[in-house]
């Protein structure tokens, strides 16, 4: 279907998709891992390790949490590679189970299929009498529904646009945003009403075009899949030559009875008979649909079923995967790396600089002094006592602005002094080490340069 536009050029006009409800054993299966999947991501912006929130992934003042663990920016490191794990977990899973992500686990066909979906089909049926109510005459009825539906739409997107940004801001400060007056948080405000209409627009819009032209993870699919991957697919060996079974008649037909029920469950608006495509976010209803369809007939299961390509060509089951082990082994190589990043870093990070444009003072008393500033970062959610140590010269610290505790997750600025006997010094220039002690430990060691004359 097609539509002139201004300028002469055709525009594809959208078909707005219909999908039935689906039902069935696979169904069942998505709703317990979407559901959980969904209380996982409400809950846990709540959920503190250690006064810390469980998630947080605050890009505006760049501090990251992961389960409990606090990421600053000089740990950028240790969070690239936390990512890339998490991305190769998706590839690996992508070669092996095709788009299982999409289907069972993204945050858009969850809330998409298991929240939307759902309320639509409460309050305006499934699919046949909604495209009945789209095409009936404005009435005081047809009018109700739409509003209830887009009513509760809006809602719904106001609570995951509050979610969302408890997951960028934290819940105390997204609490302030709601309890306080409007003035003090303008940027809060403005942002939660900017998420607010976007969801609400994807959600009640935009919807399957998500999946199918935005994200680009869709169109990675071809890339990573290989024959050998699993994925959603119809078995055209068993089902064709399609068609009607006329009863008491010897045919020569194949299992597919041509009811359309795949085409008219699949929220993509795709024909799974057509083989592999971009389209299928692999979310099982077709399968559920031509299971009860085979069982009807009395035919086997799974004329479309999770198949790999060199299956449904008659191949033998395949055992293993080349690429699947090839990436698994980049994963567990991944993961060991992360691990390491983990356990050997530190809880105080700091930086130490000889004070600009300075070099040595000798004193009157017969000492040499250098001027160094250093900053300090509290990576944990603890304050720490602290002092600062010369470890392995025999030197003095005289600090300008003496600070005894570094405050949890926050950073402190201190000047200081470096003396030592004139008589004492052999060179020039001298290596020294400062350590952070914490609890007679040093949490930080720091090094910089001592500089003298000799003599
Ligand atoms: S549901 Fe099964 S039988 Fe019906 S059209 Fe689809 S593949 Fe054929
Ligand atoms: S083809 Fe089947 S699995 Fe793929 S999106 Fe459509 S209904 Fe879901």
């Amino acid at each position: 279907m097609a539509t002139a536009t201004v300028a002469g050029a055709v525009k594809p006009k959208r078909e707005w998709i219909y999908a039935k409800k689906p039902g069935g054993k696979w169904f069942n299966r998505r709703q317990w891992v979407g559901y959980t999947l969904l209380a996982f991501l409400i809950v846990a912006p709540f959920i503190k390790i250690g006064g810390e929130p469980l998630l947080l992934f605050n890009i505006i003042e760049r501090k990251f949490v992961i389960f409990g663990s606090v990421f600053w920016p000089q740990d950028l490191h240790i969070f690239v590679f936390g990512m890339l794990i998490a991305m190769v977990c998706i590839v690996l899973f992508t070669v092996v189970y095709g788009r299982v992500w999409c289907g069972w686990a993204c945050p858009q066909t969850i809330f998409m299929e298991l929240v939307f979906r759902r309320i639509e089909f409460l309050i305006e049926g499934d699919w046949l009498q909604q495209k009945k109510l789209d095409k009936a005459p404005n009435t005081t009825a047809k009018y109700a529904k739409k509003i209830l539906k887009h009513t509760i739409f809006l809602l719904i997107s106001f609570v995951i646009s509050n979610l969302f940004l408890s997951y960028i801001i934290g819940i105390e400060e997204l609490w302030k945003i709601m309890t306080d007056p409007i003035s003090q948080h303008i940027g809060g405000f403005v942002a939660i009403v900017l998420f607010t209409l976007v969801f609400y627009g994807v959600f009640a819009y935009v919807r399957e075009i998500v999946c199918t032209t935005i994200c680009p993870y869709g169109r990675l699919q071809s890339v990573l899949m290989d024959d050998k991957s699993v994925t959603i697919a119809y078995d055209h060996r068993r089902g064709e030559p399609r068609g009607h079974r006329k009863k008491d008649v010897e045919q020569l037909v194949g299992d597919c009875v041509d009811c359309n029920l795949c085409v008219q469950v699949c929220p993509t608006g795709i024909d799974i008979r057509n083989g592999l495509q971009m389209e299928c976010v692999s979310c099982t209803a077709c399968i559920d649909a031509c299971d009860t369809v085979m069982e009807k007939l009395d035919r086997p299961k799974n004329l479309i079923g999770f198949y790999s390509v060199s299956e449904i060509e008659g191949q033998p089951k395949a055992k293993g995967n080349t690429r699947a082990i090839a990436y698994t082994v980049v994963l567990a190589a991944l993961v060991a790396v992360f691990g390491w990043l983990m356990f050997s870093r530190s809880q105080v990070d700091g930086t130490l600089l000889r004070a600009r444009g300075s070099t040595y003072q000798v004193l009157d008393d017969g000492t040499v002094s250098n001027l160094y500033s250093l900053e300090l970062i509290n990576k944990t959610s603890n304050d720490i006592p602290f002092n600062l140590e010369v470890l392995d010269e025999d030197m003095a610290i005289r600090m300008v602005n003496q600070l005894t505790v570094l405050k949890a997750g926050a950073t402190a600025q201190m000047t200081f002094f470096l003396i030592t006997p004139q008589q004492s010094v052999k060179t020039y220039k001298t290596d020294v080490k400062i350590g952070v002690m914490a609890d007679g430990k040093a949490v930080e060691t720091l090094k910089t340069t001592f500089v003298a004359p000799v003599k």
